[in-house]
């Protein structure tokens, strides 16, 4: 789907290999010194300098976003996100779409072309899948006309069902 010159692609993969992408996004912890799922994936692809790189700009609190370097993976940077935990953080949906939000200009700034996220949150931090969904494309078409250097947004879902969900969900943003 396009809106306005952007490309939004929703795909199922693994973050961590998405060669075309300038920048991939972690949902990370505040820590910012590797996890599980999504992180423990970055992490590992990634090497131990990550690691190194980003805690050293830890704290982060739910919402915020920093860039560090890409080491062993295919990209130049990645964008560390930390997602709120549904049901603790609040409210929960500003929370999310900040996530969504600063790694959008955080990538703009950099003058990167491209920029593939997981679906934040809806792991271990237990965001109802269909609700994060509709925050995550409410708030990149929000910020899309913003955007001068982003020419491709990819979604990246590592399951089908999850695949499925986004993909209708990014439709129905399109017909509203
Ligand atoms: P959070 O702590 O923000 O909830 P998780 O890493 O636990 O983050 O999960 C976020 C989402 O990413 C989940 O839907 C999970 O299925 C998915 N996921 C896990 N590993 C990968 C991967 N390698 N690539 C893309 N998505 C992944």
């Amino acid at each position: 789907m396009k809106v306005s010159g952007v490309e939004i692609q929703v795909v199922q993969g693994d973050i961590t290999r998405q060669e075309d992408m300038a920048v991939i996004v972690n949902a990370a912890n505040s820590s910012l010194r590797g996890g599980g799922g999504v992180d423990g994936a970055i992490h590992r692809a990634a090497g131990p300098e990550l690691k190194k790189e980003s805690s050293a700009l830890a704290p982060i609190g739910p919402g915020q976003a920093v860039i560090t370097g890409a080491y062993r993976l295919p990209n130049r940077y990645v964008i560390h996100c930390v997602g709120p935990v549904y049901g603790v953080h609040k409210p929960e949906d500003e929370l999310l779409a900040s996530c969504y939000r600063n790694a959008l200009r955080l990538a703009e700034k950099q003058q990167l072309d491209s920029i593939a996220f997981p679906a934040i949150s809806t792991g271990v931090y237990g965001y109802p899948m269909r609700e994060a969904a509709q925050v995550m494309f409410k708030t990149i078409i929000e910020v899309i006309p913003e955007l001068k250097h982003i020419k491709k947004i990819r979604i990246v879902l590592f399951d089908h069902p999850a695949y499925e969900l986004h993909r209708q969900a990014l439709e129905a943003c399109h017909t509203e």
